[in-house]
Formats: structure tokens, sequence, C-alpha cells
């Protein structure tokens, strides 16, 4: 498939014999994988959740094998790409900006939606467990030092090893950028983390074909973990109007505001580029995590869609980790629906603190399942709601975290597009798959 509009130019040439776009047939089977996944889980109940779950934990932790080394290998790759540390530092800012801006627009959308909606009324006080209880309140104390030192980590390795992806991070730019100031020096390693980027794409390709059976185990494991369709439809009814508002605002940011985006400044026909993103879609519904897609993002933004090797490795693992679009519009809607149950109004400044705060805690949360939820307690605790209001969204947080996480995957994807052409300009590095000289 071609990434770009009529007359369609030829695909980039594969970068080092790099693999091909994903088949059709691997879409269909992904697919296939989601749906008899949803019908095995609905029907069969917990017992199919215990037959079938493992394939999606062994998909889960396949990825979860990749992410780490991909994400620095890929950073460093992206890093050498931009040249030189003013640019990273131009390209860095215009990319925080732009996920910033995006997400406050998310917010703003569910903001709109449930105040006119108002799904909360009527709903009555939530209740927490006193484990629940503990969970959350012991985010309540997270203060701003402790927030700056998750960007760091005493050990890399220990880092590494627990798939902490921020200190990683933080390290693979420091690291990259410090290697294009050296010069020749540096070429050699740069050839050879180039050398290493590639050929765990090529893993990753072929993880692939394992997706539509770990997609099929890991949405019958959750379903069937509920007790089959019955219970989820029961546990969403009590909360349906809820579910809808949230629903909505990301159908309408997904569908209409991030192709708009995607169109008209990213320069892309966003059903084409929604085509090539879809592995990462299903993989993001299935698993809830953004961080453990991201070596799928990666595949589909720059293999199926034709962003540079070199963007795309530096701007989605920023993006999972610090855009998540869908999480900032459930926090904001979540927050004002706990509200309304209480009956307490919140006037427009309280609003404005809401969408703030929403914003922080979306870039606050990790790329993992139900970050969002525990550090909504933050946009809480900014408007003065009570934590027990969270115990009316836990029962259908696990089915609404997947749908937040293919919009935050979906963000990510366009965000690389939109940021390719407005950051990456030509001439800032070699190409994709450009021999490093
Ligand atoms: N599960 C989401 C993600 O990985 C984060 C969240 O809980 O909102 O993107």
């Amino acid at each position: 498939m071609t990434a770009t509009e009529s007359p369609p130019p030829p695909p980039p040439p594969p970068p080092g014999g790099a693999p091909a776009p994903a088949s059709p047939l691997l879409l269909w089977l992904l697919v296939a994988g989601a749906v008899g996944g949803a019908a095995a889980g609905a029907i069969g109940g917990k017992p199919a959740a215990e037959t079938l779950g493992w394939m999606g934990d062994l998909f889960l932790d396949a990825l979860r094998m990749v992410v780490v080394p991909l994400v620095m290998a890929s950073l460093v790759c992206g890093v050498s790409a931009i040249g030189d540390v003013r640019g990273l530092g131009r390209a860095g800012l215009v990319a925080v900006l732009y996920f910033l801006g995006t997400m406050l627009l998310a917010v703003v959308l569910g903001l709109l939606l449930v105040t006119l909606l108002r799904p909360g009324e009527g709903a009555g006080p939530g209740v927490l467990t006193a484990a629940e209880s503990a969970r959350f309140s012991a985010k309540a104390d997270v203060g701003l030092p402790d927030l700056a030192r998750s960007f760091v980590h005493p050990s890399l390795l220990d880092a590494m090893a627990r798939s902490l992806v921020l200190p990683c991070i933080v390290f693979s730019l420091a690291f990259g950028a410090a290697l294009t100031t050296l010069g020749e020096k540096g070429r050699p390693v740069l050839a050879v983390v180039d050398g290493v980027n590639e050929a765990l794409l090529r893993v990753v390709h072929w993880l692939l074909w394992l997706a539509p059976l770990g997609v099929l185990g890991l949405v019958a494991g959750r379903i069937g973990a509920t007790g089959g369709g019955g219970a989820a439809m029961e546990e969403f009814r009590r909360i349906g109007a809820y579910m809808l508002v949230v629903i909505l605002g990301l159908a309408l940011h997904g569908l209409l505001v991030l192709p708009l985006l995607l169109r008209f400044l990213g320069g892309r026909n966003p059903l084409t580029y929604a085509r090539g993103m879809l592995p990462a879609l299903v993989t993001a519904f299935s698993t809830a995590s953004s961080s453990a897609t991201l070596p799928v993002t990666i595949e589909c933004i720059s293999d199926n869609n034709g962003v540079s090797r070199k963007a795309a490795g530096f701007l989605a693992p920023l993006g999972a980790t610090l855009n998540m679009n869908g999480t900032a519009l459930y926090e904001a809607v979540a927050a004002v629906f706990i509200a309304q149950a209480y009956g307490i109004e919140l006037g427009v400044g309280a609003l404005a603190v809401v969408a703030l705060t929403a914003v922080l805690a979306a870039v606050g949360a990790a790329g993992i399942p139900e970050a969002g939820l525990v550090t909504m307690v933050l946009v809480l605790q900014a408007v003065g709601l009570p934590l027990e209001g969270m115990g009316l969204l836990l029962a259908v947080d696990w089915f609404l975290d997947r749908c937040r996480t293919m919009v935050n995957v979906w963000d990510d994807g366009v965000g690389a597009a939109v940021l390719e052409r407005l950051a990456f300009r030509p001439g800032m590095g070699p190409a994709a798959g450009t021999p490093l000289p």
C-alpha cells in the first residue's frame, strides 16, 4: 500500500532489504482474531479464558521482549538523523507542542460532550474496597519531584530489565545526541545501532504473524475473565451513559479530528494511512498497552505508511510515552462524570483546571493497562472531587482502556506523519535506510 495520494509514487525502496508492508491476508487474520476472540470469550466465559488466554500472554511477552532494545536503537538512529543537538531541540520542542495541542483538543471535546450530555446525573456515589482505596491514595501522594525523578533511574540495566521505558528514552536521546557530536568517532557506533534497529524491525515483522492468535487469546481471555458476554453486558448497562460519552468522544476525536490533522498538516490520505496502521490498532485494543504495541506501531508507521525509519524511530517512542489523546479525553470525561454523580457543579474555572490536569495526568500515565485510571487521582484532587467516585468506573475500565489505547496509538501514527513534515525536514539528516557514511 502506498502512503501518499494520486498519482501514487512507488513505495520507497526497502531500507537495507527491510520487510515489505503488511499483507492484506495478515490484516484479515488480525480482524478475524479479534472477532473470534470476542465471540469465544462471550460464549465460553471463564473456561474459554483459561484455554485461550495463554496465546495472548505469549504474544504479549514476545512484544515486551523487543520493546526496550527497539526503543533504544530506534531513538539513537532517529536522533542521528536530526544531525545536531540544536536540530534535536527544535524537533523535540515542535513534537511536544504538537502532542500537548492535540491532547488539549481531545480534552475540550470530551468536556463539551460530558457537560452537554450529563451522563453522571443520578449515578449515585461510588464505593472502593480498602485495597483499591490504598492503591489510589498512594498515587495521591506522588508530587512533582517524584514525577521528575521518574525520568532517570540509578541503573540503566535495571531500567531495561524492568521495562521502565522513560529512563531508557532519556538515556537514548542523550546517547544519540552525544554520538552526533563525535564526528568520525561516532560513525561506526551509529552504523552498528542502525543495523541493530533494522534487525529488530525484521523480528517485529515476523512477530506480526503471531499476532492474530495472540489477539484472539488476549480478547477471549479478557472477556472470558469477566464471566462472558452476559456478565460484561450487565457491567456495561449500569453506567452505559458514561461509557457512551467516552466512546463517542474517542470516536469523534479518532475519526474526525485526527484525520483532519493528518490530511491538512500531514498531507496524507487518512483512509490509506489508517489501513496501514490497522495491525497496530488491533494490537493496541487487545493488549491495552501503547508501550507493548510500540514495535508494531513503528513497523506500521514506517513500513506500511512510508514515514522514514528515522522519523518513526524518533517520534513513535516519544508519542507512546507522552502523547495520549485517548487517555486525556477519558480522564476529563470521567472526572466531570464523578462530579455530576455526586451533585457537584463545576464552574468554568474548575473545568479549566480539569482540562489542564487531565493533559498532565495523560502525559504522566505510562503506556500500560489502566495507567490512566490511576493517574486520574491527580485530576480529582486538583478540583477536590472524592476519590471514592472512582469506584463507579472500575468495572468497565478494562473495556474503555482498550478503546482509549487504540486512540493513543492512532494519534502516535498521525503525529509521526504530521511531525515528519513539520519537524523532520529533508536535509536534517540521512533518509530512511540511507547507508551511514
Ligand atoms: N492503557 C493506556 C495506554 O497504554 C494508558 C491508559 O491507561 O490510559 O496507552
